[in-house]
């Protein structure tokens, strides 16, 4: 059977990886390179709890991908010998005033009640492991589970793994610009440099996913930076309402993200984003304002009407999608390609493919 998967970020290449490893024949279509859209330029949280995330299916997803992670990270490490970093280094969230603590601390119940773990620690609690502690800081609640992986080894890693694998044909530097179909089966994909035929296809083309089929996938605008560190500067993820640092486990940086705006593909970083960034560094660790920085950049999140990801069959036989992950397309990827693998090889059709399907916004229309 031979799969054709448009988009090589992280969602993509994932489920080449499994559905090679099961003997599929996999085609991958990518417009630029592979593994640089917003998977390259995102912060690799494992963060459901910290994300504030309401106790729904949506959240349950995200646990279960979380869970997940050590073994998917390991699986692809013994396959390319390339460490990925994946860190339980566990998240703190600072509050910087009563009524964020207030907020986080009702979050913090919900989520004991639910059987996860976390706790509240004060200022005092804290304040002596670092050099400097925001003076605003009154606390704040640490998720022991949330974890990191450095998302940019990771997408080095996967794609080493495509690379080598000659049998998944990889096809970069090729734009897909619509989906060929009969008697609403899915046929091929049509591209700038023709068609491709296959038996299905998946499209995975993040923020862009729209632009082939019509999928309501929008991008949202991150911008980012990265200072050096050093290694008693911050000791895990501080995942606060005015920036996430996260420090990487080899100690020779510091993500800081990351802004969120709807306008659109708009290149660039903003005087205004970067101050949000550096200010917030600031706010919670002001001695790091000597650090060199090492870089700015920005991505595209694959945004939904209701945030949520698009996993399903598409109008067509044999066409599905796995896009519109937004925040959360890093901690998603095992999962979502788990999905696709019990679709194809086991023929069990995960109850995700209702609870994600794009027809849940046709529904919300014709209401
Ligand atoms: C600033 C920022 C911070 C983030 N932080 C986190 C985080 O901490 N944790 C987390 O879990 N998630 C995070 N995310 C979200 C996460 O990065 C995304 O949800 C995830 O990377 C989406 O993966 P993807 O494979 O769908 O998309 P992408 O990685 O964007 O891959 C899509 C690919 O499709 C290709 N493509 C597009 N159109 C076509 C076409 N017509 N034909 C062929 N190829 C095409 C693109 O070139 C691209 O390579 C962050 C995102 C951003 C922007």
């Amino acid at each position: 059977m031979r799969i054709i998967i448009i988009g090589g970020g992280i969602i993509g290449l994932s489920i080449a990886r499994v559905l090679y490893k099961e003997g599929f024949e996999v085609i991958v279509v990518e417009r630029e390179r592979i593994g640089r859209g917003a998977s390259w330029t995102a912060g690799g949280m494992l963060a459901p709890q910290s994300e504030g995330l309401e106790i729904d299916e949506f959240f349950d997803f995200c646990i279960q991908a979380r869970d997940m992670y050590k073994s998917f990270v390991e699986g692809i490490e013994n396959d390319t010998d390339i460490k990925v970093d994946y860190w339980e280094s566990g998240i703190f969230c600072p509050a910087y005033s009563e009524e964020e603590a207030q907020e986080l601390k009702k979050k913090l119940e919900e989520y004991r009640k639910y059987g996860l773990t976390g706790g509240w620690l004060n200022r005092n609690e804290i304040e002596d492991n670092y050099k400097s502690l925001g003076p605003e800081i009154i606390g704040g609640v640490l998720y022991p589970d949330d974890s990191q992986v450095d998302n940019r080894l990771l997408m080095l890693a996967l794609e080493n793994y495509i690379r080598r694998k000659t049998m998944v044909k990889l096809y970069e530097r090729t734009t897909a610009i619509g989906i060929f179909q009969t008697n609403g089966k899915f046929q091929g994909v049509k591209t700038d440099k023709g068609l491709l035929v296959g038996d299905a296809c998946i499209i995975a083309a993040g923020a862009w996913s729209g632009e082939i089929d019509n999928i309501p996938v929008f991008p949202i605008k991150g911008e980012m930076a990265a200072t050096d560190i050093e290694p008693d500067d911050i000791d895990r993820v501080f995942f606060g309402s005015r920036a996430y640092l996260i420090p990487r486990k080899s100690f020779t940086r510091l993500v800081i993200g990351a802004t969120e705006e709807n306008v659109g593909f708009k290149d660039g970083n903003t005087v205004k984003g970067v101050l949000q960034l550096l200010n917030g560094l600031k706010d919670t660790f002001p001695h790091m304002v000597e650090r060199n920085v090492q870089e700015f950049w920005y991505g595209y999140r694959p945004g939904t009407p209701d945030t949520k990801p698009i996993i399903c069959e598409g109008p067509y036989e044999n066409l599905y999608y796995a896009t519109g992950h937004y925040r959360n397309g890093i901690l998603l990827a095992p999962i979502t390609a788990k999905l696709f693998l019990d679709l194809f090889k086991y023929k069990k059709r995960s109850k995700y493919f209702d609870i994600f399907s794009y027809k849940r916004f046709e529904e919300k229309e014709n209401e």
